[in-house]
Formats: structure tokens, sequence, C-alpha cells
């Protein structure tokens, strides 16, 4: 890989963005930056930011351009993004998208792909309602569509400890696909007018989609 690999994976809540984010950086080398996962980080540190977004979060609206960017500069900021990124959950705003494009430009990188998870609203809310990860490792898992090889026990790492979101209930996912629709959709014309968008059906098995997306990703990493 010449120049550093910067993906962004666009997609409602459930679509699929962490599940394939974390195949991408075992396959690829990169390293995954989720936005949600370092809200919540900020959220359990009990940080200013983290009590800012906490009931944002749990009424399903998008948090504040300031405080996502202040934690996404930081992360990007660390010496093992230099490997490449993928950005799962990030951006979710117009005015995200272009202080993303500031800061790449700052530092003479661009997009190479921005990937866009495409699947209907109603199978998101299945998905939402019946996922649950590991508490060790993160790894993401499904009542119906994944379930470790060995029941209660994560295949990644072994851990017999598992966890749901607070946010995973319907009510809240109703209003986080709304504020996707409103506000995070419209970013695939942005990308689409960069030429740098790519569409996937993400409707189809996890291994389907990871194939679709390592196609892609090959292309952009080569
Ligand atoms: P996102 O990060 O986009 O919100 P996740 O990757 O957490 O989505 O996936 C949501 C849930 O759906 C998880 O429980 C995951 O195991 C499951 N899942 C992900 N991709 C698929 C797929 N292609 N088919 C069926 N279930 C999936
Ligand atoms: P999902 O993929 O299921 O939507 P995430 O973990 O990406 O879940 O995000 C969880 C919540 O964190 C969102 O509903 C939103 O409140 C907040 N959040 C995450 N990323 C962003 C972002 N880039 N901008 C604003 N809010 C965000
Ligand atoms: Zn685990």
């Amino acid at each position: 890989m010449t120049k550093s690999a910067i993906l962004i994976l666009l997609g409602p809540p459930g679509a699929g963005k962490g599940t394939q984010a974390r195949m991408l950086e075992e396959k690829f080398g990169l390293v995954q930056l989720s936005t949600g996962d370092l809200l919540r980080a900020a959220v359990a540190a009990g940080t200013e930011a983290g009590k800012e977004a906490q009931a944002v979060m749990s009424a399903g609206g998008l948090v504040s351009d300031e405080i996502v960017l202040a934690i996404l500069k930081d992360r990007m900021a660390e010496p093992d993004t230099q490997k490449g990124v993928i950005l799962d959950g990030f951006p979710r705003t117009a005015g995200q998208a272009e202080a993303l494009d500031d800061l790449l430009a700052a530092q003479g990188q661009s997009i190479g792909a921005a990937i866009s998870l495409d699947v209907d609203d109603a199978a998101m809310v299945e998905r939402v309602s019946g996922r649950y990860t590991c508490a060790n490792c993160g790894e993401g898992y499904h009542d119906s569509f994944k379930q470790p090889a060995v029941a209660g026990v994560c295949d990644k790492c072994g851990s017999t400890e598992f966890k749901r979101r607070a946010d995973d209930n319907a009510e809240t996912v109703s209003a986080r696909l709304e504020s996707y629709h409103a506000q995070t959709a419209p970013l695939i014309t942005y990308y689409e007018g960069k030429g740098v968008l790519s569409r996937v059906d993400a409707m189809g098995e996890i291994d389907r989609v990871a194939a679709d997306l390592a196609a892609i990703v090959t292309q952009v990493t080569d």
C-alpha cells in the first residue's frame, strides 16, 4: 500500500458497518475508527463531552459536530492510524464531511472510497434489535444471524460475557433511522459528486457483503 487508505462506511444503524469494518481491519491491516465506540467510551469515562453526548445518544439523535470532531481529531492523531483507517459511522452530517475534507487536505491525504451499505429500513430494525457484542473484545453477534460457534462463548477471545446497547430498542431505532435519512443519507450524493462513491447491497449474508467490500478496498489500496 503506497499511501494510507482513508475509507468511509456509510449506512443506517444496523447496516453492518461495525461488522464489516472489523473484517476489513483483519484483512487489510487498516484501523477501524468508530465514532459510536469513541462516544460510548467518553460516556463511560464521564468526560464533559460524554455527559453531553449521553442524552442525545439515548434519544437517538446526532451528537453535535463540535463534540464528534474533537473526538475524531484526537483519535486520528494517534500513530496507528497511519496504516489507513476505516471510518465507521463518520461523517454523519454535511458539516462533518466538510471538516473531514479540510482535515485530510491539511495532511496531504484524500478519501480513497466512501462505501454506502444499502439496506431496507425493515431489515435494519431486525438487525439492531438482535445485536449484542462480546464484552471483552467487542466482536459483534446477532440473535438470529451471527451466533458464536459455541453457544455463549466468543469466537474471537473465548469470553463468556456479552452486552447489549441501551440505545438498541425499538423507539430509539426509529429516531436513529430518521436522523440517518435526514442528515446522513445526503452524503451519498456528496461523495458521488467527488467521484469516490461505491454502493454495496448489504442485504446479503455477511460473507457476501465482505467479498463485495474487499473487491472495492483492494482497488483503492493497491
Ligand atoms: P452497524 O455498525 O452498521 O450499526 P453492525 O455491524 O453492528 O451494524 O450490525 C448490526 C447487527 O446485524 C449485528 O448484530 C450483526 O451481527 C448483524 N449483521 C451485520 N451484517 C449482517 C448481514 N449482512 N446479515 C445479517 N445480519 C448482519
Ligand atoms: P449505529 O451504527 O447503530 O447507528 P453507532 O455506534 O455508530 O451506531 O452510533 C451510536 C450513536 O452515537 C448514534 O445514534 C449517535 O447518537 C452517536 N454518533 C455516532 N457517530 C456519530 C457522528 N459521526 N455524529 C453524530 N453522532 C454520532
Ligand atoms: Zn470476544
